[in-house]
């Protein structure tokens, strides 16, 4: 099967594509060239050359672990879940992540341990899912919203009704029964796409948990009287500084810590 470009692939392959390379550039789109189905004894990609070169890097890799989280990534774009721009938001997460030495420090595990506390005893509580929080644990965002249990809705900045459906279908193949979309809901005190949302679901939330939030609309819902958990690597960005607890972590080892301790407070 042949992975159909998606706009920010076209996007991607006018910023890649040298100048002089402007018929490469019309085969991939034409899905003709390495990255197609037309092509006649030639090695077929799934997709482009540029999008599976990490898939051959070895387990024994230093960074191996690190690489294979800009995989999925690099995947969620393929897909049409993640946008470009999730790209460069990821790199700026790697960074701090580098700076904590790729671990769960102990101040995230209390951070854990209060977001599961406040998460069980939330009216309303809603997940609010982005095209990389999609692209990266979408299991561990359903296995959250059962044990909660709180629903899941769809918010992304860049605006996509396209991407919208994408992450919500993401979501339903992990397990998800429902995924709630933008309709006549808003986030007052932003202008961005992300004032739209969904009114049985942010609009009424008692608390947003927002893994990988910006930090305008994490602001705006605070200043709503919403309670806010985020999940942000950067401890200086607005986002961690207004949320009501902001787990300072990795998102793809949080989420699953997160999931076990909710359970586990559940039981007790
Ligand atoms: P601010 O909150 O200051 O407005 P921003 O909205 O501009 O920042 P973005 O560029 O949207 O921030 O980046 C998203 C944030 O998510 C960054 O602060 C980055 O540190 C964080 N981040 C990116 N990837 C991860 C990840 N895998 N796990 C945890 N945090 C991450």
């Amino acid at each position: 099967m042949t992975t159909a470009p998606t706009n920010d692939l076209v996007q991607a392959l006018d910023i890649l594509t040298p100048k002089n390379s402007q018929r490469l550039k019309q085969q991939l789109l034409q899905g003709r060239g390495h990255w197609g189905n037309k092509t006649e004894n030639r090695k077929i990609h799934k997709q482009p050359p540029f999008l599976s070169s990490l898939m051959s890097v070895p387990k024994s890799h230093p960074r191996y672990l690190s690489l294979m989280i800009r995989e999925r990534i690099v995947k969620g774009v393929a897909q049409g879940i993640a946008s470009m721009h999730g790209l460069l938001a990821h790199g700026r997460g790697e960074a701090f992540d580098y700076l904590v030495g790729e671990k769960t420090t102990r101040k995230a595990k209390q951070q854990i341990r209060k977001a599961a506390k406040l998460l069980l005893k939330a009216k309303r509580p809603i997940i609010s899912v982005n095209g990389n929080a999609a692209a990266l644990c979408p299991k561990e965002l359903v296995q959250l919203s059962k044990a909660i249990p709180a629903r899941l809705e769809v918010n992304i900045f860049h605006p996509s009704k396209s991407r919208e459906r994408k992450i919500a279908a993401c979501l339903k193949r992990h397990g998800a029964k429902e995924v709630l979309l933008p309709n006549k809901g808003r986030i007052k005190f932003i202008a961005s796409n992300r004032r739209f949302c969904s009114e049985n679901g942010i609009a009424k939330a008692g608390l947003v948990f927002v893994p990988l939030e910006d930090g305008d609309r994490c602001q705006a819902l605070i200043k709503m009287k919403k309670k806010v958990i985020s999940i942000d690597l950067n401890p200086m960005s607005r986002t961690a500084k207004s949320a009501t607890i902001n787990i300072q972590d990795n998102i793809v080892r949080a989420m699953p810590l997160l999931v076990k301790e909710v359970k586990k407070q559940k039981k007790n």
